[in-house]
């Protein structure tokens, strides 16, 4: 069954990772995909190509989610290349991980610009067509680390705990226009960046994990796919654990 059979969505951030998982999973049910990179072009271009041999509407924008003007311009040239905006998953991330002791003010403020600054800029720059169309679905990218916190990742956790108070405020502003803001917290997933750690290391988060495994870029790409379509036409302004059982 495809859930997203022509809805257009913007990915911030699919170059890899997460996003690029979820880029494909939606293509899978029908989606056109708009998304974006901050510097990992060929990779990108990759992505595009496959996804448009899965039959879909596929373009990769260089921008970056950080810059406010960007954003604004990255929607304007979404709108021209694509109908309309159905779905916006504010994806991109970053971490600057130290303690508090040793943290420089610069990398303070880059984590909250690149993840939480983003979303707003993402948001402001997609309400006025969500507005006109009267319907719309926003996904931001939590984490459990914005959940409960974590020693070493002050930057990050205050980036993504924000992200849900911003969210559950969108997603009151926006109600009763139709437009529906959640956000997702996945815990540890396994990607690229993962594989260059540890294995003894990774097998020890694996083991305190009540499912006994990493999750994967196609785990929370399906719970956006719930979160995007109208299987989830009466959710909105909550934040969906993706994590294996880890915060229960
Ligand atoms: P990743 O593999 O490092 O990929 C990050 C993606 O974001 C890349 O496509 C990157 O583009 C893009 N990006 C970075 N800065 C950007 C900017 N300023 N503007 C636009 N795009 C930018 O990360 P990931 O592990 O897939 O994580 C994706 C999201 O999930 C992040 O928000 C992360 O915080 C969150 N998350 C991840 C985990 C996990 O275990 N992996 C757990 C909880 C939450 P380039 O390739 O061009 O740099």
């Amino acid at each position: 069954m495809k859930l997203l059979e022509n809805k257009n969505v913007i990915i911030t951030g699919a170059s890899r990772g997460i996003g690029k998982g979820i880029a494909e999973i939606f293509a899978q049910h029908g989606a056109n995909i708009a998304f974006t990179y901050a510097s990992s072009e060929a990779p990108a271009l990759e992505l595009e190509k496959k996804l448009l041999g899965m039959g879909v509407k596929a373009k990769a924008y260089k921008s970056n989610a950080a810059n406010f003007q960007e954003a604004q311009h990255l929607v304007a040239e979404v709108s021209k290349d694509f109908d309309s905006i159905d779905v916006l998953i504010n994806n991109a991330g970053i971490t600057k991980d130290n303690l508090l002791m040793r943290i420089s003010e610069d990398d303070f403020d880059k984590v909250i610009e690149v993840n939480l600054k983003s979303v707003f800029n993402m948001t402001k720059a997609v309400q006025r067509t969500m507005l006109k169309q009267r319907q719309g679905s926003i996904i931001n990218m939590s984490s459990v680390v914005g959940v409960k916190g974590n020693a070493g990742q002050t930057n990050y956790a205050a980036s993504k705990a924000g992200i849900i108070g911003f969210s559950k405020s969108v997603a009151l502003e926006l109600g009763s226009r139709n437009i529906r803001c959640n956000s997702i917290a996945p815990g540890f997933i396994e990607t690229e960046m993962t594989d260059a750690l540890n294995e003894d290391t990774v097998q020890s988060w694996r083991d305190a994990i009540p499912l006994k495994r990493g999750g994967t870029p196609e785990d929370v790409a399906n719970a956006c796919v719930f979160l995007a379509s109208d299987l989830s036409a009466y959710v909105t302004g909550q934040t969906l654990n993706v994590d294996g059982g880890m915060l229960t």
